[in-house]
């Protein structure tokens, strides 16, 4: 024990004690609960996922997992048409986020990223004790005339988070082809988008595509993420990362995943429906929706403050996401669920609109 007057504190990094850790979506133990906060996908995995877990054996489990993932890459090599030695397999694509600030971005050097974007950046930026700029963007989140000069990274959400929105095709070009640093495309729900950046990761030297299989594929839970990009550049991230990063469950749910692609695509187009249906029903009620690219919904409420409806929602079992910062705190962010979770999401907006009529 320490004496009375000391505490453990004065051992801890300074940056890591002011650090303002990242604050997931709340994962409710009520399984009743309808569950709009942090853009998992409703639809289960397909059933080859669930076999290859059935199937897995102690002596598999005995044993340490292929430290590269080489028949996953090989797979995603063949899917995207690049080499294995372009593609780096990660604990999710978070986990990539930060091995790249690691390996590529000096002390002294400035990170990038937009305003608002995924609110982990900043938290990785911190963590790693790196200075970073938010650019903001536009008064309708959209892409911002800058020239993005003095940054060694810029992280890119694309299609964009929490906003839902896709960039135009001929920013990001223009952006991977006049930036002086490394552009990283922060792909996770482009699966659910009209364009992606990858052609630009396989063939240009300052491109890193991230992916993840957590939202298009159903396996948040697994934590599988990967990124494409030069293969000098992702070869310095192998320097780095822990050698068995990805664990051999994972590896074979993975697997399975990519050789069941058509029928996780069949659930994509689902979500992309049930998306745009649901949008055109919130409009109908007068709700302002951004033109989503994503499997949520970027919703500002009209006439009863953000911040509220989701504490009307909470109380009414369906959770959805708020994020008090300035630019974002008009918007609530809405997962999209299955037909029928939208359909009691709708229902219970009603409810709370007949209630402030009523009062
Ligand atoms: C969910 C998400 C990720 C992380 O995905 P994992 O593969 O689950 O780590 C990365 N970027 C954005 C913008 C996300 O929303």
């Amino acid at each position: 024990m320490l004496p009375a007057d000391m505490t453990s504190k004065q051992f801890i990094r300074k940056n890591v004690q002011r650090l303002e850790a990242y604050v997931p979506g709340e994962q409710p133990k009520d399984r009743r609960v309808v569950k709009l906060n942090t853009n998992e996908n409703p639809y289960p995995p397909p059933q080859a996922v669930l076999d290859a877990l059935q199937n897995f054996s102690g002596d598999q489990l005995r044993r340490y997992p292929d430290p590269v993932c080489t028949d996953i890459r090989d797979q995603l090599a063949a899917k995207h048409g690049c080499s294995p030695d372009q593609i780096i397999c990660g604990n999710g694509s978070d986990e990539i986020l930060l091995l790249l600030l690691r390996a590529l971005v000096e002390k002294d050097e400035t990170v990038g990223f937009f305003d608002p974007s995924y609110s982990l950046y900043p938290v990785l930026c911190d963590i790693e004790s790196l200075a970073y700029q938010k650019i903001p963007l536009t008064g309708s989140f959209e892409w911002p005339e800058t020239d993005f000069g003095g940054l060694k990274l810029i992280f890119v959400t694309q299609p964009n988070a929490p906003t839902s929105l896709l960039f135009p095709r001929e920013k990001i070009e223009a952006l991977c082809a006049s930036f002086d640093g490394v552009v990283v495309l922060d792909e996770a729900y482009v699966e659910f988008a009209a364009h992606s950046g990858m052609d630009l990761a396989i063939a240009r030297d300052n491109v890193v595509v991230t992916r993840s299989l957590s939202k298009s594929a159903s396996l948040a839970g697994i934590r599988f993420g990967y990124a494409v990009g030069p293969a000098e550049l992702i070869g310095a991230l192998y320097k780095i990362k822990d050698s068995y990063n990805v664990n051999s469950l994972t590896q074979a749910c993975v697997l399975a995943a990519l050789e069941s692609w058509p029928e996780i695509e069949k659930q994509i187009k689902q979500v992309q429906e049930t998306r745009d249906r649901t949008a055109g029903l919130l409009r109908d009620r007068g709700y302002e929706v951004a033109g989503s690219s994503a499997n949520f919904l970027w919703v500002q409420p009209g006439d009863i403050e953000a911040e509220k409806l989701h504490k009307l929602l909470q109380s009414r079992g369906i959770l959805v996401r708020f994020f008090c910062a300035a630019a974002t705190r008009g918007y609530v962010r809405i997962t999209v669920g299955t037909d029928e979770e939208m359909e009691v999401l709708l229902q219970a907006l009603d409810e709370i609109n007949d209630e402030k009529a009523n009062c």
